[in-house]
């Protein structure tokens, strides 16, 4: 899944940009509320993260334009600490959730797997879960029939991505898109030897391949 990240304090985005790759999400940052209203609407994200205090245009303002434009990604909003004024602005302004600062970045992270469930039509289920497998994404491993399959970080992020899409056909470049962020270098041949080892650990039929047109996860459980 890619994120966009949007904090002009410095130590608090490195902070935040450093623990959610380490919990295998692609991000991009931008610390701009002019860049942020641009590049919301030009980039295929998953989930927004906003923080209110912006230079450039304030957060309320760039996510009112994002509405305007009809753009439905799930915005996270970040707030000042107690102001519930902030809340209530962001939440009219169409935020699908706010946390307040300071806050443990671990509930970020569990804000951010719950919003994007949510999102994804998971929202009655405490874990992600399809085609008989649940995932935790905390420990980033899978769970068949109660036995533990371990995954690489960049297994988990591919199975994550299909988990949220199951029997949806994804092309490559799709694919790309939505695990690398804008700096990295997008290979779609690596996304195969990825796509070949999950089926390895899962099973073949976890993931077909559509010729011409991409994978299909979850089409018939294995
Ligand atoms: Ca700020």
């Amino acid at each position: 899944m890619r994120l966009l990240l949007v904090e002009d304090n410095v130590p608090l985005a490195d902070e935040l940009l450093a623990g959610l790759q380490r919990q295998g999400y692609a991000v991009d940052w931008l610390a701009d509320g002019r860049d942020a209203v641009y590049q919301g609407r030009s980039e295929p994200y998953d989930l927004i993260i906003l923080d209110l205090g912006l230079p450039g245009l304030p957060g309320l303002d760039v996510l009112a334009q994002w509405r305007a434009a009809a753009l439905a990604i799930p915005v996270l909003v970040l707030t000042a600490r107690d102001s519930w004024a902030e809340r209530i602005e962001g939440l009219k302004a169409g935020a699908d959730d706010y946390l307040s600062k300071p806050f443990h970045p671990e509930e970020l992270y569990l804000r951010i797997q719950a919003l994007l469930r949510r999102s994804h039509g998971q929202a009655n289920q405490p874990t992600l879960q399809a085609a008989g497998l649940h995932l935790d994404e905390g420990r980033q491993c899978v769970l068949r029939d109660g036995a533990e399959i371990q995954l690489t970080a960049a297994e988990f992020r591919l199975l994550r991505y299909f988990m949220l899409h199951p029997e949806q056909i994804l092309s490559k470049s799709h694919l790309a898109e939505h695990l690398y962020d804008g700096e990295t270098e997008r290979d779609s041949n690596v996304l195969e030897v990825h796509v070949n080892h999950l089926r390895r650990k899962l099973g073949r039929s976890v993931i077909e391949t559509r010729r011409g047109q991409g994978y299909r996860f979850g089409a018939s459980p294995a």
